[in-house]
C-alpha cells in the first residue's frame, strides 16, 4: 500500500514525487524507458525552465484560468524555481523576455537536479498506467502490477509530441473517474497559409503579427506549407478558435511609416529596391515583397504612390490562414481537466478525492517561454505539499 502514486516523469510528476515523497511512501510510474523525455527536448535542449518576472506579470501572460494558478504560483513561481535550481549547483541565465536557462544550454543539468532528489523514491519506468480506480482504497492497474494507493497524481502531460509519451491519457483516466474535461486544442504551434509562398526557411528576427485585438511579436520562419516561430505561435490558438483567419505581419516593427519613408529617400537612389530590402531581408523574401506588389526598380524612379505601397507591404503583409496546425505538432496542448472541479488550493480533484492533477493535464498553459514548465514544477510542487501536509 503506498500514500501516494505518481502517474508521470515529466517535470509536474517529478516534483510532485520530490514534495510529497519527504514524508509519504510513494511510487513514481512513467511508461518510456527514462524520465522527462519532452523535458529534454524543451527550449530546442537548452530548456527553457522559467520566465523571471513578478508572479502578478507571469499570470499576467498566461491565456487561460490564471487566476486559478494563484496558489501555486505564490507557493513556487518563478522566484522560487529560479533559486532551486541555482542553490542545487546549476547556475542559470537570464536571457531576452527574461527567458530563464540553464547557463550550461543543457536540458539534462535540470532534469538531473530533479532526479538527484528522487534518489530514494522508486520509480518504475517502461510501465503503462492502463487503469484508475477510485475506490476507497485506490488501485493503479499497470501492463505489469496492480498497486493499491491512498492518493493518485496524474501528471500524465498533454496530447502533442506523442513520441515523447504525452498521449492524452489525462483524458483517459478523466474519463474513468468521471471527472469533467475541456476539450484538447492545439496552442502554440504555426500554421499553414492559403497562399503557397516558396519561402521556405525564410526567416526574420523580429516582426509583430496582428490579429483581431492581440499582437505579437517574435520571430517569424516560413514554412512548407505556412508559418512558425514564436510570433505566431503565440496567436495559434486565438486563430484556431476563430473563424476569422486573416493576419497582418509588420515586418519592420522597430521603424514608423515616416521612418521607413526618410530611409527610401535617404538611400542611394541608382540602386533597385531590392537593394534597399536585402539589407533587412533574405534576397529571396526582398524579391517575394517586390513581385507582390508588382514595383521593381530603382529608387529614383519610384512615384509617392509607389513608396506608399512599399510601406505599406513592410509595415502591413497580409496572409489568410488556411488552418492551424494539428495538436500533434503543438508545443503545448489546451484544453484538458476543468479546473472547476479542481481545488486550486492543493490540485485534488473535488470529485475524486485522494485524486490529484497536475502539470499540462489541467486547462491551462501559458506561451511559449519558459511559463509551461514553470506551471507543470509549481502545480506538481503544490500537489506533493498537500500529500505531504494530509500526512502530518
Ligand atoms: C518541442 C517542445 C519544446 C518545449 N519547450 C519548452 C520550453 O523551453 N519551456 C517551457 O516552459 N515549456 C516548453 N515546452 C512545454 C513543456 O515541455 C510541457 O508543458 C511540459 O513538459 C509539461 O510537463 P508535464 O510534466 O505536465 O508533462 P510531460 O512532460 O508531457 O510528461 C508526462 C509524462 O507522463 C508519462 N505518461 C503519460 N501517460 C502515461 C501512462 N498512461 N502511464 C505512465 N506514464 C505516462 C509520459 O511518458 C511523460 O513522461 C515545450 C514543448 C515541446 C513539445
Amino acid at each position: 500500500m503506498f500514500d501516494c502514486i505518481i502517474i508521470g516523469a515529466g517535470p509536474a510528476g517529478l516534483m510532485a514525487a520530490i514534495k510529497s515523497s519527504q514524508n509519504n511512501k510513494v511510487l513514481l510510474i512513467d511508461k518510456n524507458s527514462k524520465p522527462g523525455k519532452k523535458l529534454l527536448l524543451t527550449g530546442g535542449g537548452r530548456c527553457n525552465l522559467t520566465n523571471l518576472k513578478t508572479n502578478n506579470e507571469f499570470l499576467n501572460e498566461v491565456n487561460y484560468n490564471k487566476k486559478y494558478l494563484y496558489s501555486a504560483i505564490n507557493i513556487f513561481g518563478p522566484n522560487e524555481i529560479y533559486n532551486y535550481f541555482e542553490t542545487r549547483n546549476v547556475p542559470l541565465k537570464i536571457e531576452e523576455d527574461n527567458k530563464v536557462f540553464p547557463e550550461s544550454n543543457q536540458s539534462v543539468d535540470v532534469l538531473n537536479v530533479l532526479l538527484n532528489e528522487l534518489k530514494n523514491v522508486p520509480q518504475n519506468y517502461n510501465e503503462t498506467v492502463l487503469e484508475i480506480k477510485n475506490a476507497k482504497i485506490k488501485e493503479v492497474v499497470t501492463n505489469k502490477n496492480i498497486y493499491q494507493t491512498k492518493n493518485i497524481i496524474i501528471a500524465t502531460g498533454g496530447s502533442s509530441f506523442k513520441y515523447t509519451g504525452s498521449t492524452g491519457d489525462n483524458m483517459k483516466f478523466a474519463h474513468m473517474l468521471k471527472q469533467p474535461t475541456i476539450k484538447l486544442f492545439p496552442a502554440e504551434t504555426g500554421v499553414k497559409l492559403i497562399e503557397q509562398t516558396y519561402l521556405a526557411g525564410t526567416s526574420i528576427l523580429e516582426v509583430t503579427i496582428y490579429f483581431e485585438n492581440k499582437k505579437s511579436t517574435g520571430n517569424l520562419m516560413f514554412t512548407h506549407l505556412g508559418l512558425g516561430g514564436s510570433a505566431i505561435m503565440k496567436l495559434s490558438e486565438f486563430i484556431y478558435k476563430s473563424s476569422n483567419k486573416d493576419i497582418k505581419i509588420d515586418l519592420l516593427p522597430n521603424f514608423s511609416k515616416e521612418e521607413l519613408l526618410t530611409i527610401i529617400n535617404n538611400y542611394n537612389s541608382e540602386k533597385n529596391i531590392t537593394s534597399l530590402l536585402n539589407n533587412y531581408f533574405t534576397k529571396k523574401f526582398s524579391l517575394y515583397l517586390v513581385n507582390k506588389i508588382n514595383i521593381n526598380k530603382r529608387i529614383k524612379s519610384l512615384t509617392k504612390t509607389e513608396k506608399e505601397i512599399i510601406i505599406n507591404i513592410l509595415k502591413e503583409l497580409r496572409f489568410e490562414i488556411k488552418e492551424v496546425n494539428e495538436l500533434e505538432t503543438a508545443y503545448v496542448t489546451g484544453g484538458g481537466i476543468d479546473l472547476k472541479y479542481i481545488n486550486s488550493m492543493t490540485m485534488e480533484s473535488t470529485i475524486n478525492r485522494g485524486i490529484y492533477f497536475i502539470g499540462e493535464a489541467l486547462d491551462t498553459h501559458g506561451p511559449i517561454g519558459g511559463y509551461n514548465i514553470t506551471l507543470a514544477l509549481s502545480t506538481g510542487y503544490l500537489a506533493g505539499l498537500s500529500i505531504n501536509k494530509e500526512d502530518l
